[in-house]
């Protein structure tokens, strides 16, 4: 099957990406498709930094460009400006050289040595792998910048960086040194929308709150029941924050809210809520007890919350299912449980979005994890913000509500915001290049991590903006890149570069 579509992918290279007597981005576009094609060959999954490297640092020769990497697996090579625009501006044209490698259950690789199988579907304009992701996200940027940077338009000097490990946390991009960073233009070419330019992204700040504890014995009154919450759309953190999602930790959260209120008091068995920091929660389980006589009444607040959150969410399915439980494990004292609550609460409390400047998020927070199990509880949240001193100032209150609940803050990453400004020289020029293929391109602020925080924070006043070619369904073994996309994109960034070329 393998050597099947690997005859497919030849063919239709021949037929597809020559380029006689077409315009110069036609031509760039079709060396970039080549490129990403010779890219699907070789191993680049996160960590595994030397076959790009060897084949990055080949280019760079057989170009005679000067080039260097560092011992993160970062690569730059700078191609020199055309002759007389060496003192026009300098701009980094930027992608990322790992990819997220998924495989079908029928198709065994190992992604550390083999290349990937293109499939190109002629009629539709797209490649995709065989039983595999594409790694379009990013291969394509590189190609792209490899395509332009070699071109025979007009340009100043044109560095090319490709950064590391971009998949598992931004590492390449955060350890670069700012002495790579010395231009004031910076393209990060890994954007996924057709005609879109992303002109900002948020930091973030993962933490772990958690406490040591010791079980006691079920008073002999008490019921144990188990309550169930489940049904719940959840989401991405950061991407769908916005979109009025009911989290799971709102749903616990106000059901002991209630009971506190009604009376009832209650001691946690055990609770299991989320599954990740970076999710919006879809369920929790967890197993109280309460006074035998007040099973009725913990029902009916049951019901009236669910209600309540069903008019208020209309479009979520939430069940709320109580079931009696019968073992002899134990709980938290009522004290403990009662603290483990307040202290939730207090990260429930800031579920969602925080601050908004029209319809762009700038802070929000997820509570994505919390659990108690007989040794500790434990809750994990995750902020972002565009502007990394809500970061900071948010990292301040958890830890004094921490604190104060005698728990631990435990840090677990961040990174800084890119609070960018859409009305910048480099967005204005991008767009004049797009309006060549489309009528209007939208200015996007994502409410997630690109490696543009990272790399503006290396350089005041750089210029950065994100753009790249339509892929659908990144990190999946559906992964598709459009090809019809690429050519607007080329055409954007070569009218950049032609345009800061005439600066003075
Ligand atoms: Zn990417």
């Amino acid at each position: 099957m393998k050597k099947f579509f690997s005859l497919i992918m030849v063919t239709s290279t021949l037929f597809s990406f020559t380029s006689c007597g077409k315009s110069i981005t036609s031509k760039i576009t079709d060396n970039a498709i080549n490129q990403f094609l010779e890219i699907t060959k070789i191993p680049r999954p996160a960590y595994c930094h030397e076959p790009m490297l060897n084949y990055l640092s080949n280019f760079a020769k057989a170009h005679s460009f000067n080039y260097a990497s560092d011992t993160c697996g970062n690569f730059w090579m700078d191609v020199p400006a055309t002759k007389g625009y060496e003192t026009k501006p300098k701009i980094i044209l930027q992608a990322h050289t790992d990819m997220v490698c998924e495989h079908e259950k029928d198709y065994p690789i190992n992604f550390q040595k083999d290349g990937l199988t293109p499939v190109i579907d002629d009629k539709n304009h797209t490649i995709t792998a065989y039983k595999t992701s594409l790694g379009a996200d990013d291969g394509i940027g590189i190609a792209m910048a490899l395509a332009i940077a070699t071109s025979d338009i007009p340009h100043g000097p044109i560095r090319t960086l490709f950064t590391a490990d971009e998949e598992v946390g931004l590492i390449g991009a955060n350890s670069v040194s700012n002495e790579v960073i010395d231009s004031d233009y910076l393209i990060n070419i890994d954007g996924e929308n057709e005609n879109e330019i992303v002109y900002s992204s948020a930091g973030h700040l993962i933490a772990r709150h958690n406490k040591v504890i010791k079980m006691q014995s079920v008073p002999s009154t008490d019921k144990k029941i188990s309550i169930l919450i489940s049904g719940l759309m959840g989401g991405h953190s950061g991407i769908d924050i916005d979109k009025n999602r009911l989290s799971a930790v709102t749903v616990v959260t106000e059901l002991f809210n209630s009971f506190s209120e009604n009376k009832i008091d209650y001691e946690i068995c055990d609770m299991d809520g989320g599954g990740n920091v970076n999710a919006i929660a879809t369920s929790a389980k967890t197993t109280i007890a309460i006074d035998s006589s007040k099973y009725n009444a913990v029902e009916e607040i049951i019901k009236e919350v669910t209600s309540n959150f069903k008019s208020a969410y209309p479009n979520e399915d939430l069940k709320i299912e109580i079931a009696d439980i019968n073992n002899d494990a134990k709980c938290l004292s009522l004290d403990e449980s009662k603290n483990f609550i307040s202290l939730l609460s207090s990260f429930s409390f800031h579920q969602g979005v925080i601050k908004k400047d029209g319809d762009r998020v700038i802070t929000s927070s997820n509570t994505g994890t919390f659990m108690v199990n007989d040794s500790f509880c434990e809750i994990g949240t995750c902020s972002r913000s565009h502007v990394t001193a809500d970061l900071d100032s948010m990292e301040n209150e958890f830890k004094a509500n921490d604190e104060k609940c005698g728990y631990k803050y435990i840090y677990g990453s961040s990174s800084p915001g890119w609070d960018g400004d859409p009305n910048i020289k480099l967005i204005a020029l991008l767009k004049e290049g797009y309006s060549e293929s489309y009528t209007d391109t939208k200015l996007s602020s994502m409410h997630a991590g690109l490696e543009c925080s990272w790399l503006s924070s290396k350089r005041k006043g750089i210029q950065i903006a994100c753009l790249g070619a339509q892929i659908s369904d990144a990190h999946t073994t559906k992964e598709t890149l459009y090809l019809d996309t690429i050519e607007p994109c080329v055409k954007a960034i070569v009218h950049a570069i032609k345009k800061l070329a005439d600066l003075n």
